[in-house]
Parts: structure tokens; C-alpha cells; sequence
């Protein structure tokens, strides 16, 4: 790739990918590149990005980095899956047609079910449905296709139910009354159905969104009060749940912070991982590590593999209170920030299934040699 084909795969040595897949049809002006970071615990399951990156490899770093992500996902939410991502280079306004979303189906239906896309940014459900046309490897399709439809009420339960886990280490009760939540991008489609559950729990809510008129119905059924922008991370309150951007805890940021918990949907809210992890740490501020708070939208398409069935994807989703408790115990015991405690659960199960192959892979080799002496 751009001339360079030792770079090419020493980045896909320093992510640890087990494969990627590169595919091309010039005349559908179809470029992707398929990243299957790590299948131990089953089918690397990830969205496909449409985007305009500005180089092949800007476009390679982020299907390695999206990909590696989504098995430390998978992994902590105690999926039976890999970790997987696509990219396709281009612009969703302009590059997009039947033809080149069956093209890509092909390419994935090819790779026999070792990844499963799904939507991601600048793709939609009317994509995934080309996609299907191609093959059954592909989520996030409408209900009445047999698919989970969208996935934010769910997203926004695990993100409730993990608050609470945060809240029982913190205040020694679980319950969310009369706390003072501040909820960043309160109007989006996860943050709408948060700030309910939020209200039925009792708490005090303050919210933000650059829509301001769309937080009105918010105001109106959850007696939230609306809060600017320049006092988001500013204000003194109990929690702060990022739920809009990522990158926001930063050293900006975090100077200005008067909370005791962050616990959040948005991906990638560190904007430096273990910088601003361990900066957390130190000013004594509990953070739910994102993709483990978040990971009821991968926990609903998840069941659309099982056959859907939305109770039973919010009834998985509540597990994630004890992934959060997990983490905290562990982050506690071993003095460390809660994002590299998520990450060694996630790495000592991946290691310990794959152990566990190995072993069973073994023994077959025994049990053949004892049968062909
Ligand atoms: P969304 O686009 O529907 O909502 C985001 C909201 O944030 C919008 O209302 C937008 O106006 C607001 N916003 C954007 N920039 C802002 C800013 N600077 N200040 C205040 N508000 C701002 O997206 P969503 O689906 O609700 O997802 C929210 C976050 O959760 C994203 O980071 C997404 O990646 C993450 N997430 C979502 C899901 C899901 O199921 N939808 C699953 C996992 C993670």
C-alpha cells in the first residue's frame, strides 16, 4: 500500500489482526478493506464506516483500530464473538449504489461467515438490506426483516443499568435518586431514551445538546433542566454521561470537572486511553470504560444471529451491571484504571478459551498418534 508493502504489514503486526481482506471493483468504484482482528470466541461481528479517507492508509489504520476494539467489546460484554470491522473509501453523499453494497455482500459472503457487518457511520439499514441480498453474514436490519431494528433503547438500558453498578461503588446504593446526572447529547437517539430511564429512577437531570429545541419534549416529560455547553464538564453534579462525542475527556476537560462518576454511550470518550485513564484515576473520578457501558447495540444485533427477541436482548443487556461491578472490584484490587482493568478481562478470556483450543487440539493430536502408531 502506497508503495510501502512492509508498513502494510507491520501495522497489521502491531494491531495483532489475524487477517484482512482487501477488496476492489474499480467499475462500482468499490474500495474496502475488511479487518478480522481476533475470532477466538466466535465470528468477528463489527459495522462497516463509509468515509473519505484522505490516504489507503489512513483507511487501513482505522479498519485495524476499529476492529481490534470491537474484540475487547465482544470480549467484556461475554459475547460468543470476534472482533471485526469494515471500511469502504468514499463518500456516502455520492459513492453509494445497489450494485456496489451487493459487490461488497459478495466479498463478505466469501469469507464463509468469519465476519458479520453491520451499520456504522455513513451506512444505513437500506445498505445492510443490499448487503443481504449477497448474504446472510449482516445485521442491523429492519424488524420486519427478521432483524433488530434500532438498536438505542437498548444502548441507553445498558448505559442506565451500568450507571448504577457505578453508582453502588460510589455511593453505596445502586439507586440513581435525586442525583444529579449531566447528560451530554441528551437529543440523540441513545441519549432520548436514557434521560427516561434516568427520570423513572428519580434522578435530577441537566441536559445539553447542540439541538437545543429538540431537548424541549426531554424538559416537558423528565423536568430536566437545560444546561449550555460551556458548563457541561464545568457544572458540580453527581455523574456526567457523555452520550454525543467522543475524545471529550481530555486535558481540557478534565481540569474543569466536579463529578465523582462518568458513565457514558459515547465511543471513544478518552481522548487519550491510558493518559487521560490514569488522569481520571487520579482525581478520584469513577469511569465506566465506554464500550463496556456501551455495548447493549452489539449485545441487540448479537441476537439478531439468535433469531431477535427484544426482551431477551434487554434482559442480556443488564448484565452489563455486573460487568461494570467487575471492573470496578478489579480496577480496586489491583490499583489500576478502570480501562486497563476492562481490558485484562478481556484479554484473560480471550486467552483462556483460546488456551482451552489449543488444549483440545492437542489431546485430537495425542488421540491420533495413539490410533496411527
Ligand atoms: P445521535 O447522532 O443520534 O446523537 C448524538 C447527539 O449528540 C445529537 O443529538 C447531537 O445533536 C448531539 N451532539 C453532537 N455534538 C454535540 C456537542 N458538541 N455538544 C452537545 N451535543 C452534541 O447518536 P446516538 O446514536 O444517540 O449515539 C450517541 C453516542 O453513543 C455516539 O458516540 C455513538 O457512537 C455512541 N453509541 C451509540 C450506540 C447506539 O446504539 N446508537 C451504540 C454504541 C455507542
Amino acid at each position: 500500500m502506497e508503495n510501502n508493502s512492509f508498513k502494510t504489514f507491520e501495522l497489521i503486526e502491531k494491531f495483532g489482526h489475524e487477517q484482512v481482506v482487501f477488496c476492489s471493483n474499480k467499475e462500482l468504484g468499490l474500495k474496502s478493506i475488511i479487518g478480522i482482528h481476533n475470532t477466538t470466541l466466535g465470528p468477528a461481528l463489527g459495522g462497516c464506516r463509509m468515509w473519505p479517507y484522505a490516504t489507503d492508509e489512513e483507511a487501513l489504520i482505522d479498519a485495524l483500530r476499529l476492529s481490534r476494539g470491537m474484540t475487547f467489546k465482544a470480549a467484556v460484554a461475554g459475547l460468543n464473538l470476534g472482533g471485526g470491522k469494515s471500511v469502504i473509501i468514499g463518500d456516502s453523499r455520492t459513492i453509494k449504489s445497489e450494485a456496489l453494497f451487493r459487490a461488497f455482500g459478495r466479498f463478505i459472503e466469501g469469507l464463509s461467515g468469519r465476519y458479520i457487518t453491520a451499520e456504522d457511520v455513513g451506512t444505513n439499514v437500506k445498505d445492510m438490506e443490499y448487503i443481504m441480498m449477497e448474504t446472510r453474514n449482516v445485521t442491523g436490519i429492519p424488524i420486519h426483516k427478521g432483524g433488530s431494528g434500532d438498536p438505542s433503547p437498548v444502548t441507553a438500558y445498558g448505559t442506565y443499568v451500568g450507571m448504577k453498578a457505578c453508582a453502588k461503588h460510589v455511593f453505596g446504593n445502586e439507586s440513581l435518586e435525586n442525583k444529579k446526572i449531566v447528560i451530554q447529547g441528551a437529543a440523540g437517539h441513545v441519549g432520548v431514551h436514557l434521560c427516561d430511564f434516568l427520570h423513572k429512577d428519580g434522578a435530577k437531570l441537566f441536559v445539553n445538546d447542540i439541538y437545543e429545541d429538540k431537548l424541549k419534549p426531554i424538559v416537558e416529560k423528565t423536568n430536566a433542566t437545560i444546561i449550555p455547553g460551556e458548563e457541561v464538564f464545568s457544572m458540580e453534579a453527581d455523574i456526567l454521561s457523555p452520550t454525543a462525542l467522543g475524545a471529550i475527556i481530555n486535558d481540557d476537560t478534565i481540569p474543569q470537572l466536579k463529578v465523582k462518576i462518568i458513565a457514558g454511550a459515547a465511543n471513544n470518550q478518552l481522548k487519550d486511553e491510558d493518559k487521560h485513564g490514569a488522569m481520571l484515576k487520579e482525581k478520584g473520578i469513577l469511569y465506566a470504560p465506554d464500550y463496556a457501558i456501551n455495548a447493549g447495540g452489539l449485545i441487540n444485533v448479537y441476537n439478531e444471529l439468535e433469531g431477535y427477541n427484544r426482551d431477551k436482548a434487554m434482559q442480556q443487556t443488564e448484565g452489563i451491571f455486573d460487568v461494570i461491578e467487575k471492573i470496578i472490584t478489579i480496577a480496586d484490587e489491583k490499583n489500576i484504571p478502570t480501562h486497563v482493568a476492562s481490558q485484562e478481562i478481556a484479554i484473560e478470556r480471550i486467552n483462556s478459551v483460546s488456551q482451552a483450543k489449543r488444549i483440545r487440539i492437542y489431546r485430537d493430536q495425542e488421540l491420533f498418534k495413539q490410533r496411527n502408531p
